[in-house]
Formats: C-alpha cells, structure tokens, sequence
C-alpha cells in the first residue's frame, strides 16, 4: 500500500502511522523526522532547515522533494510506504506525481482546531531518542522521563502554543488545498480523529480495507 496521510500537526498522523506501518508491514517515511534529524546532526540541510521549522514555517519545497526523491528510492519503499507530514503543498504533490510514485490513497484524519491546540500544548518528547509522549494520553512512566531510554522530556519548540498558532494557519492555507487535489483523482479518504488514539484507529483500519 502507498499511502498520504494528511491532517493539520497534531492531528494524530504520527501515531497513525505507526499502527499502519506495523499492520502492513511497511515503513513510514516522515519529512519532519528526517529533517529533524539532520538538525541534530548538524548537516547542512538541516542547518538551513532550522529558522523554517523553529517559525512553524514549511521548509523550501525543493528542500523536502529532495529529501523525498531520495528515501522512496531506497529498497525497503519497494512494496510501499507511508507518508507522514509529505506532500504539504500542491507543487510537492505535483512533484510526486511527476516523480513516478504512485499513491493509492491519501487519508486525511480531521480534527478542529481547538482540539489541535489542546492536544499540543500536552506534547512532549524525549531530546535524546525523539519519542513522543503527552501529559493526558500518553503519560510515559516516570514523569518527565522517556521510558525508552530515560532522558528528559522536552516541549518542542515548534509545539509552542505561538508556532502552533501559525503551523494551523500554514496548514490551512497550503496544505488543506491537497484535499480537493486528491479528491479530483479519486484518492482522498476521510476520517474523523477521535478523542481516544483506538477509536480513531478503528475508522483509519476500515476506511484502508477499501483500498486495494
Ligand atoms: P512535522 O513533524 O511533520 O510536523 O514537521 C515539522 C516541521 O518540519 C514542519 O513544521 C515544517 O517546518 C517541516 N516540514 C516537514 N515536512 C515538510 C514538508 N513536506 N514541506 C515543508 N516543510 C516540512
């Protein structure tokens, strides 16, 4: 399967993503963590990437086809893949297109706006291995500490309640056009993010068994 997931930041794709890819075997391949990485390890992608992403703005996009073209290249993408935080804007999406790799089905998982913000307020990850954890639903074990490998939690910076402000109204303006993109070619399906990660599970699980 060749999958979008779309949705505004916090909207649940990351854990999604992670259900999905256990359930079809197959890796989940996301822009943000790629290029968050490379900020950590001080490349210089990342390096340029950094004001974007401190400003809750999108990086260049021939920055992130790039980082694209390249890792669906890689051998473990062969029987597909999905695309967690990738197209976020319609020239992305035409690159993909262009680039020959085929998408079968682009799941966008919705959620208001004022549910993101509250969501998000609560995130937290680890700084050293970079799991996420959330201080309502998904406390990790010891406060504070990652129960991978036992480093402090950490507020992204781009999680803060000003950026988060500005990643919805980016997401509204240049990503949410992606909807009407996928619609025209009879990819686009819609679910309803729910409260709890298991019901929204649920719908994403079915809604998938309609794709081939
Ligand atoms: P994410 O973890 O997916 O929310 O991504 C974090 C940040 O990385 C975003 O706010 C953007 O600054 C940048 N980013 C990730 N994916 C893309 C993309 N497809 N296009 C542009 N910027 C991106």
């Amino acid at each position: 399967m060749k999958l979008i997931l779309l949705g505004a930041p916090g909207a649940g794709k990351g854990t999604q993503a992670e259900i999905i890819s256990e359930k079809y075997n197959i890796p989940t391949i996301s822009t943000g963590n790629i290029i968050r990485a490379a900020l950590k390890n001080g490349t210089e992608m990342g390096l340029k990437a950094k004001a974007y992403i401190d400003a809750g703005n999108l990086v260049p996009d021939d920055v992130v086809i790039g980082i694209i073209k390249e890792r669906l290249s890689e051998k473990d993408c062969e029987n597909g893949y999905i695309l967690d935080g990738f197209p976020r804007t319609i020239p992305q999406a035409e690159a993909l297109d262009r680039m020959g790799f085929a998408i079968d089905a682009a799941l966008s998982i919705e959620v208001a706006d004022e549910e993101i913000v509250k969501r998000m307020s609560g995130r937290r990850v680890c700084g050293k291995c970079g799991a996420s954890y959330h201080t309502e639903y998904k406390k990790p074990e010891r406060d504070g500490i990652c129960n991978l490998c036992g480093e402090d939690l950490i507020i992204r910076k781009d999680d803060e309640p000003d950026t988060v402000k500005n990643r919805l109204a980016v997401f509204h303006d240049q990503t949410e056009p992606l909807k009407e993109y996928y619609k025209t070619s009879g990819k686009l399906l819609i679910v309803e993010g729910q409260d709890k990660v298991e019901d929204t599970t649920r719908l994403v699980l079915t809604a998938l068994e309609k794709v081939k």
